[in-house]
Parts: C-alpha cells; sequence; structure tokens
C-alpha cells in the first residue's frame, strides 16, 4: 500500500509531504482541522521567516504559500480534524462529512504545541476579563482584526510576547513593560533587540506578575514583584502597572494527545515524544515532528527536522531497516535535552542532535561523549534557552557515539 499519513498541514508537515514526494512515495495525505494550510504562520504577519529555506526574509502567510506551491498536489483534507492514531495506524478522522478512518503504513505527526495559560501558572488575583496568551492575542489582531486591549503588560519574555510587544505599539496600544520570571530571556536575541530595543520597551529581567486588579470586570493593573534567586518574590519590592490587558508568553507544550492515544513514550522534559534517529517514536511507523516533537525557535529549523524525518519515513516505507538496538542519550551538565533521545547502534551517517541548555553560560565546549570520552564538540562563546543548538556529528564520529555503552552530551567550560 505504501501509504504515508500526515497529521498537521503546518510547516512541518507540508515540509514533510514535499520531502516524502520527492524521496518517491506516491499515496501522500495530509490532514489539517484548520479551512487552510500554514498553521500557526498565518497569523504571523511580521517578517523574519524562510531565511536559511529560502534564503529570503518573508511574513508568515508568504512562507506558508511557498511550502504549499512546493507540496502542490499533494493530497491534503483541510477542516478535519484527527481524533486518534491507533499503532496499526489507522487514523480515525472527523470532518463536516463524518467520522472516517484512514488505514497507513506510516503515520508522521506534525500538530505543533499549544500555549501555556494562566491556570498552569497560578498568577493570583482577580479572575476578570483582559487576561489572554500573546498568541491568542496575536490571532485576534492579526486574522479577526479586533484589538484586545490599549494598554498591555507582558509577562514571559518568550519570542511570541517579544512579538506581541512590537505588534501592539505598530497596532496603536501602549506597552508599560515585559516582566521574566528568569534573570535571563527565553525569546531570540534578535527579538529582544527588534522588538524591544527598538520601542524602549523595558524588559525587567527576575519579575513576575503577583497580582492582577480589576475595575467593572475588567483588569485595571498589575503589581510586578521582583524574584529571589530561587524564583520567590521579594517582599517590597512590588510596583504596580496600570494598564488594561495582561498577555501572557510563559511558555509552549507540545500537543501530545494523539502520541498519548497511541501509547507512544513521552519525554517529561521537551513534553513531546521520544524519538530514535528516524524521528520514529516507540510506536511502529509512527513519526513526530516540527513544534510538536519539542518547540523549536524558528520554523526553518521545524522544516529541516520535518524533511529529514520524510526521507526516514520514506525508507521505513521501502522496508529499511531501522538500525538494529536503541542506545539512550543522556544529557547532563547544563544540556537540558537532546532531541533525538536514542540512536541507533546500526545507524549510518552523520548524526544531527538538537539540544538547548538549561541558562545562559558563556565560553562552553558543547561535548559529545562515547563511554567518558569526548568524540565531537562545538564551541560557544555564548549560549541560551532560547537559541537551538545544533550538533552535526560526522560519519565516523557518530559511529563511536552510536557504539558506546553510555552516551551523554554535556558542557563542557574552556580553559
Ligand atoms: C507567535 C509566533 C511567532 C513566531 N515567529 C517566528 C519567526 O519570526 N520566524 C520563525 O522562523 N519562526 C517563528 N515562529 C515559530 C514557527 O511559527 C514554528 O516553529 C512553526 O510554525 C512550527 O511548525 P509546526 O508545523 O510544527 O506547527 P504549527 O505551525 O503549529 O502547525 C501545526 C498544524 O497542525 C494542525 N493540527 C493540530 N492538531 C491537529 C489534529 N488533531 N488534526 C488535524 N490537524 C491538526 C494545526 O491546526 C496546525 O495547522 C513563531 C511562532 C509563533 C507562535
Amino acid at each position: 500500500m505504501n501509504k504515508l499519513v500526515i497529521v498537521g498541514g503546518g510547516p512541518a508537515g507540508l515540509a514533510a509531504a514535499a520531502q516524502a514526494r520527492r524521496c518517491g512515495v506516491e499515496d501522500i495525505t495530509v490532514i489539517e482541522r484548520d479551512k487552510c494550510l500554514g498553521g500557526i504562520l498565518n497569523q504571523c504577519v511580521h517578517s523574519g521567516f524562510g531565511l536559511h529555506m529560502f534564503k529570503q526574509e518573508l511574513t508568515g502567510p508568504e512562507y506558508a504559500a511557498r511550502l504549499e506551491k512546493e507540496a502542490e498536489g499533494i493530497k491534503c483534507l483541510t477542516s478535519t480534524t484527527v481524533l486518534s492514531v491507533k499503532p496499526d495506524k489507522s487514523v480515525e478522522c472527523v470532518s463536516e462529512k463524518g467520522l472516517f478512518t484512514l488505514r497507513a503504513d506510516a503515520v508522521i505527526l506534525a500538530c505543533g504545541c499549544r500555549e501555556r495559560p494562566r491556570g498552569a501558572i497560578g498568577i493570583p488575583g482577580a479572575r476578570c476579563a483582559g487576561v489572554y496568551t500573546a498568541g491568542t492575542a496575536q490571532k485576534l489582531i492579526n486574522i479577526n482584526g479586533v484589538m484586545p486591549g490599549k494598554k498591555f503588560f507582558i509577562l514571559g519574555s518568550g519570542d511570541i510576547g517579544l512579538i506581541m510587544a512590537r505588534r501592539a505599539i505598530l497596532q496603536g496600544g501602549e506597552v508599560c513593560a515585559v516582566a521574566e520570571l528568569m534573570p535571563f530571556s527565553s525569546g531570540l536575541k534578535r527579538n529582544i533587540a527588534q522588538c524591544l530595543d527598538d520601542f524602549g520597551i523595558p524588559l525587567l529581567l527576575s519579575h513576575t506578575v503577583t497580582d492582577i486588579k480589576e475595575s467593572g470586570g475588567r483588569l485595571s493593573g498589575v503589581t510586578v514583584s521582583r524574584v529571589d534567586e530561587k524564583l520567590r518574590p521579594v517582599p517590597g519590592s512590588e510596583r504596580f502597572y496600570e494598564c488594561d490587558t495582561l498577555l501572557l508568553s510563559v511558555g509552549l507544550i507540545p500537543e501530545t494527545e494523539l502520541l498519548r492515544g497511541a501509547g507512544a513514550q513521552l519525554d517529561p522534559v521537551t513534553q513531546g515524544a521520544r524519538v530514535d534517529e528516524r524521528m520514529m517514536t516507540s510506536v511502529d511507523g509512527l513519526f513526530c515532528v516540527g513544534n510538536m516533537l519539542h518547540v523549536h525557535d524558528l520554523a526553518d529549523n521545524a522544516c529541516k527536522e520535518a524533511e529529514e524525518c520524510a526521507r526516514f519515513a520514506a525508507e521505513y516505507l521501502a522496508g529499511e531497516s531501522a538500525g538494529g538496538e536503541l542506545a539512550a542519550v543522556e544529557c547532563t551538565g547544563g544540556v537540558r535535552y537532546a532531541v533525538p533521545q536514542f540512536l541507533r547502534r546500526g545507524a549510518r551517517g552523520a548524526l544531527s542532535l538538537k539540544l538547548r541548555v538549561a541558562s545562559e553560560v558563556k565560553n562552553v565546549y558543547i561535548s559529545a561523549q562515547a563511554d567518558g570520552e569526548e568524540v565531537y564538540s562545538l564551541f560557544r562563546r555564548v549560549a541560551a534557552p532560547g537559541e537551538m543548538e545544533y550538533l552535526t556529528l560526522p560519519e565516523e564520529k557518530a559511529a563511536r557515539l552510536r557504539a558506546a555503552r553510555k552516551i551523554v552530551i554535556t558542557l563542557r567550560a574552556k580553559q
């Protein structure tokens, strides 16, 4: 049958579909719950996309259009939601036509991620109107043409929060400040420069919102406090900001319902799937990519990963061996996580590990170690949690890592 089903028609799903076709897979179906393809890109009207993939600076919708063109002719079922994927790769869907099931030989999950809401971080204070996640506010402004407030305070310095600080000002609003709980920002440096510094918006590191005030059912201001090294609010450091809207940019979490339903193992750190070098989950023939696997900094990186995954899915469909038994990758010494979480002992070729550090560090080597011996390293003058790091090992070094009993990715200080 050789049938590939891709769930999610965002950048990762579309890039996977186009690449799978280039690799010779003939029967491909992309399923997207929204009425149009493109995923989160459709609400990102700012530029900054596509610098690596298309060597051009594009807006989100322009980038989506490019990807759609590359996938032209591939069967795409829009306005169709996947309800479950079974370990036998049957895919249960619902659309206005009703419930139906597709049978596949391989499935790539590319469902993206969701934003952490207020309830997940427990901000005290009034339960009133005027609290939005940054992505919801972005959709309201850029898709629905509705301005959610006039004077904003932003909690969390993730990329969406930074982009929305600029967007609110360009749309005629005011922004008091961006508060970040950690002593460093989780956003890209270029976004701090272009979205905050260029507009004179203060970034309050080691600060959080400790109270919300309301008037007539609508937010009327927030109290912001400094936090100590244990992230506890410091008494006496409170400052009140009058505003009508609080935007939350406090983290993204991979969508995991379909993975859980299929019985795939999850990674407690990335909160996405645990995968091997082919980006195959613990369920045979079920692959996972993009923000559903781990939250990416750039759409280009999600697409690159999806293209790699599609090549592996094509090999899987052609009956090629997965490459032997699994070997776990351990992250220590300041490395928060690495993907893939497992290597295949018998796999061949170069190896690309994607990872993030736990906190900002200077003058370090990211070191790949096989049984205590360094086989590869990459120097970083500065490494920050907001920027994904890539460790690409050439074939011979990758082979040493794959053969090791203990595989460790760690940080080593420059002497
Ligand atoms: C506000 C914001 C600003 C950003 N700015 C930039 C930037 O400037 N430059 C940059 O390079 N990157 C940027 N990014 C990151 C980039 O958009 C993401 O890395 C990229 O969109 C991830 O692609 P994805 O395909 O994994 O997920 P998504 O784009 O989220 O696509 C997932 C798709 O899956 C669909 N789906 C989910 N569940 C189901 C289901 N059960 N059935 C059917 N379909 C389903 C969704 O509807 C969606 O269309 C930004 C992201 C955000 C949120």
